[in-house]
């Protein structure tokens, strides 16, 4: 284990370039970042190449017992990476933010380690047999968004190693200190060279999904990202696993209780300050209860600190970056003026230092309103009143993303009904948004394709090979 400082001190370069990365709620330095290039990446694919195949000898056994020294390694450290991760990226330290982030590594870790994963017998009647296998793939890209990024480099390298495969990660250039220090950590119970981190901006992810010696890309962020690295990885007919962009609906049936459920549909919205690609981006509400939904939420919103991630208090924080607030407000101010009601929120403090927003809900909108249809990406919840299931569902599945979706209701069996017409990779009941390390995760439409967690998500980060005879 080791202090914050010296945490710092190890991933900080000791030449090359740097980039200093400022924290994106008081503007202060947190630290320096590498800024890797092209011939850096080579460096690390052709190292990552070099040590595969001993991993990959070792078998399922020792792997996994590595990943669980790895996840207790990230737990002895856990104090340390969460304030990195706070100072970084801006989240608070509790709440469902940087601590739980921390949390979620070492149990994701866990989990890629602990699911079993047996050949499976496809035929024996006799005179066929046939199994089928998951091979290693080689070495594989892990390329990642800012807002949960030590979490989701968890996600791809887990399984990644699980299965037999060196890693090359490309984190965001937004959020290199956090990968950064997250790998050195989970690095110190593995094979040198094995997984290593390329600190750097698009150029270097481009390449990464373009490279001969890379088997597989997996990429969580935009959705025009996602499409960009489809083009890019074409010519070498990699495996791709692509979680991309959502715009979540929400829909509470008419039979809900607004008091019960605010709760659940604030964080399902606001968590990590609505950076999160599955929270819920578009509530639908039927209009029996509309105002009562309006005031419940509005009552929660009021009630949640948001400011600086490591005051204790706070349980939202800022906008990651300018651009991301400058998405939201531009959203909310095209919203307030189409003649939309704010019911909280909507006026950043222009003397605070920061990328704060605050939290904001807008009723009486319209569903073609651009913050409907747009992914705003931050602490804004537009909420839309409907008279009709039918026209809600309609409403829900209109874009053309489908990450995730939710129903809220009294009545499991009618809730169920709805879920099922809607086009999302998973629809949530009386909640949003809840991830488990043990059930698949993954988009619908341009949403992405290819599945996380679970035995599907072991299974993707392997070559399927079929043992006939
Ligand atoms: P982004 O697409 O801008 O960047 C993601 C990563 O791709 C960064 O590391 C970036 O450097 C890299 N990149 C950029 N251009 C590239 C190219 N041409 N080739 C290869 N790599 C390239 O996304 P972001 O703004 O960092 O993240 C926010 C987005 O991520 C949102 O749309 C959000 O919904 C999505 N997201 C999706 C999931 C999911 O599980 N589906 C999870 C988190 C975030």
């Amino acid at each position: 284990m080791e202090t914050y400082d010296a945490l710092l001190a190890a991933i900080t370069p000791e030449s090359g370039p740097t980039r200093t990365i400022l924290n994106p709620a008081t503007g202060e330095a947190v630290g320096e970042a590498p800024v890797h290039g092209v011939r850096d990446l080579e460096a690390a694919v052709a190292e990552a190449a070099a040590a595969q195949p001993a991993w990959a000898a070792l078998g399922h056994d020792v792997r996994s017992a590595a990943l669980l020294r790895a996840a207790d390694a990230v737990e002895r450290s856990a104090e340390e990476l969460a304030t990195l991760l706070s100072r970084e990226q801006g989240k608070p330290l509790n709440g469902p933010n940087a601590r739980f982030e921390v949390g979620g590594c070492a149990a994701w870790l866990r989990a890629a380690a602990s699911t079993p994963l047996e050949p499976e017998t496809v035929v024996d009647d006799g005179e066929t047999r046939a199994e089928l296998h998951y091979r290693p793939i080689g070495v594989v890209g892990a390329i990642g968004p800012w807002n949960w990024p030590m979490m989701i480099t968890v996600w791809q390298i887990a399984p990644a190693l699980r299965m037999g495969n060196a890693v090359v990660v490309k984190p965001s250039e937004f959020t290199p200190l956090s990968v950064l220090a997250l790998i050195h950590v989970i690095n110190q119970e593995l094979p040198e060279g094995l997984v290593s981190v390329v600190s750097g901006g698009r150029d270097v992810g481009a390449r990464l999904a373009e490279h001969p010696a890379i088997g597989k890309v997996m990429f969580t962020g935009s959705t025009a990202t996602g499409k960009a690295i489809i083009k890019s990885s074409a010519d070498t007919v990699k495996r791709l696993t692509l979680e991309l962009g959502g715009n979540d609906a929400g829909i509470v049936l008419p039979d809900a209780d607004p008091t019960a459920i605010a709760e659940g549909l604030f964080w399902g919205a606001f968590i990590n300050t609505g950076q999160t690609c599955a929270a819920l981006k578009r509530l639908y509400v039927h209009e029996d209860i509309y105002d009562d939904v309006c005031a419940e939420l509005t009552a929660v919103a009021a009630a949640m600190p948001m400011g600086e991630g490591l005051d204790e208090n706070n349980v939202l924080g800022p906008l990651q970056n300018k651009q991301q607030f400058d998405i939201v407000s531009r959203l909310v101010e095209a919203a307030r003026e189409s003649g939309a009601r704010i019911l909280i929120g909507g006026n950043p403090d222009a003397e605070q230092p920061g990328y704060f927003y605050p939290t904001t809900l807008v009723a009486d909108i319209d569903n073609n309103n651009p913050l409907v249809t747009e992914e705003q990406f931050g602490p804004a919840l537009p909420i839309i009143r409907y008279s009709s299931i039918d026209e809600a569902v309609a409403q829900a599945n209109a874009l053309d993303v489908g990450l995730g979706a939710s129903v809220w209701s009294g009545n499991l069996a009618e809730a169920r009904n709805v879920a099922a017409r809607l086009q999302a990779g998973t629809v949530w009941i009386n909640k949003h948004g809840v991830v488990d390390p043990r059930i698949p995760f993954g988009g619908a439409k341009q949403s992405g394709y290819g599945l996380e967690f679970g035995v599907e998500g072991l299974k993707a980060l392997g070559v399927p090979q079929v043992i006939n005879g």
